[in-house]
C-alpha cells in the first residue's frame, strides 16, 4: 500500500500539544497495521501569521493539496484577538480551507462512555449507558455562505443587515449521500433536522431528503424533526438519535449542543469531508477535535488528547479507507479510559495525568 499522506496542521497553543501525540499513535499504529505514514507539517493560524503574516499561507494550502487529508489541530487565542474579524486565525483559516476544498460534509460522533456519564450535565440517571449519536452537518451552503450578506443604511436614516439562506438541492442531495452512508454503517436509522414549518429553504431540505431516501436508500428508517423539537429532545434522551442530519446553522449550534451533553470536549472527533476524492478515490478530508485551542490550560501538560486522537481515527476511516486500524484506535482510548488513566477533564475531581501520560496509555491498549 503506498505512504498515507497527510497534511498536518497543529495551529495554536493546546493544537501541537496534542498532534504530537496523535501523531505518536498514529506511528504505533501504522507499525502494528504495516502501514507507511508521510505526515508534512504546514504552518497555519496564529502560528502562521507571525511567521508569514497570514492564517493560511499559499504554501501551507500547497501542502494540504498535496496530500490525501489533513490532520487539523486547532487555530486562534488570545495572541491575535485585536487582529480585525477577518484576519482572526479561525476565520482566515478554516473558513477559507472549507471553502477551498469544499468540505460540504461535517460528521461528528456523540460519544460518551458509560464510564464517563458523570461529565455530562445529564448524570447517570439520565444517560446510564453513556451516549453514542452522529451529527452530520452540511457545511458549505445556508445562512454563512448565502449572498446577499450585507449591512446597509436605509434611505430613512435606520440600519439595516441581510444574511440570505439558501440550498440547492444537489446540495441537501450530497449530504444525504453522506448521511445514508453513515447511517448504513449504524443502526440504519436517520433524522433530518429543519423548520419546515417557516423556512423555504427547509420545505426543499424535507421534500428533497425524503425523496432521496426513498429512491436510494429504502433500507434506512428516516423521520424527521423540527429544529426546536430536535434541541430538546437533545437533551431529553439523547440517544432516541442515531444518526442526525441537518443544514449548517443548525448543525453549528445542535453540534455544540450535543458536544456539551457528550462530557468534556476533549473527548470529542470530527471529520469533514469533501466533495472531490483524493488519489486513493476516498474523499478528502480535514480532521480537527471539536474544540478549540483551550488557552486557559495550554503549556501545562493538563490538554486531553483523546480528541485529536481519535480524529486521526477518523482520518483512517474515511480518507484512507483502513477500518481496521481507525477502529483499533478508537478502541484503545476507550480501554485507556475505563481502565481509569484520565486527564482532569474527565477525571471529576480524582487523580488525573497529562497529556504525554495519557497518549502512553492508548499506547499501551494499542497492543
Ligand atoms: P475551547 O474549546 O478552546 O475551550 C473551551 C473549554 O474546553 C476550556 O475550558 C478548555 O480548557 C476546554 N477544552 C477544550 N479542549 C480541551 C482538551 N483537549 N482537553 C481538556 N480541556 C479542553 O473554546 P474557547 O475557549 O471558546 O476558544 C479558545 C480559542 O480557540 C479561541 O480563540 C477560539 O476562536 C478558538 N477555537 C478554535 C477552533 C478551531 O480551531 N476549530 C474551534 C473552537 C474555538
Amino acid at each position: 500500500m503506498p505512504a498515507l499522506k497527510f497534511a498536518v496542521l497543529a495551529g495554536d497553543y493546546i493544537g501541537p500539544e496534542v498532534m504530537s501525540e496523535a501523531l505518536r499513535v498514529l506511528t504505533v499504529v501504522a507499525r502494528q497495521e504495516n502501514l507507511m505514514l508521510e505526515p508534512t507539517p504546514a504552518d497555519v493560524g496564529g502560528a502562521a501569521i507571525d511567521r508569514h503574516g497570514s492564517a493560511l499561507p499559499d504554501a501551507t494550502l500547497k501542502i494540504c493539496a498535496a496530500a490525501d487529508a489533513i490532520l487539523f489541530g486547532s487555530v486562534g487565542g488570545p495572541k491575535w484577538e485585536k487582529l480585525p474579524p477577518a484576519q482572526q486565525p479561525e476565520r482566515a483559516a478554516l473558513l477559507p480551507l472549507r471553502k477551498h476544498f469544499t468540505l460540504f460534509a461535517n460528521i461528528r460522533p456523540g460519544l460518551l462512555y458509560r464510564e464517563l456519564t458523570d461529565a455530562s450535565p445529564l448524570k447517570t440517571a439520565r444517560i446510564p449507558n453513556g451516549i453514542d449519536i452522529l451529527c452530520i452537518r452540511e457545511l458549505t451552503g445556508g445562512l454563512y455562505f448565502g449572498l446577499p450578506k450585507q449591512t446597509i443604511t436605509l434611505p430613512d436614516g435606520d440600519v439595516q443587515a441581510v444574511d440570505t439562506m439558501v440550498y440547492r438541492r444537489s446540495e441537501i442531495e450530497r449530504i444525504t449521500a453522506t448521511a445514508i452512508t453513515a447511517a448504513r454503517s449504524r443502526k440504519k436509522k436517520l433524522c433530518s433536522v429543519d423548520k419546515a414549518n417557516v423556512l423555504e429553504t427547509s420545505v426543499l431540505w424535507r421534500k428533497t431528503v425524503t425523496a432521496y431516501v426513498a429512491q436510494h436508500a429504502p433500507d434506512i428508517t428516516l423521520s424527521h424533526l423540527y429544529v426546536d423539537n430536535a434541541a430538546m429532545q437533545l437533551v431529553r434522551d439523547p440517544n432516541q438519535f442515531d444518526v442526525f442530519v441537518t443544514e449548517n446553522m443548525f448543525g453549528d449550534i445542535l453540534s455544540d449542543e450535543m458536544a456539551v451533553v457528550c462530557g468534556s470536549l476533549g473527548m470529542l472527533s470530527s471529520a469533514s469531508l469533501g466533495a472531490g476524492q483524493n488519489s486513493r478515490g476516498l474523499p478528502f478530508g480535514l480532521y480537527e477535535p471539536a474544540g478549540g485551542t483551550a488557552p486557559d490550560i495550554a503549556g501545562k501538560d493538563l490538554a486531553n488528547p483523546c480528541a485529536q486522537i481519535l480524529s486521526a481515527a477518523l482520518m483512517l476511516r474515511y480518507s484512507f479507507g483502513l477500518e481496521a486500524p481507525a477502529a483499533r484506535i478508537e478502541a484503545a482510548v476507550k480501554r485507556a479510559v475505563v481502565a481509569g488513566t484520565r486527564t482532569a477533564d474527565i477525571a471529576f475531581g480524582g487523580k488525573s495525568v497529562g497529556t504525554r501520560a495519557m497518549a502512553d496509555a492508548v499506547i499501551a491498549h494499542l497492543a
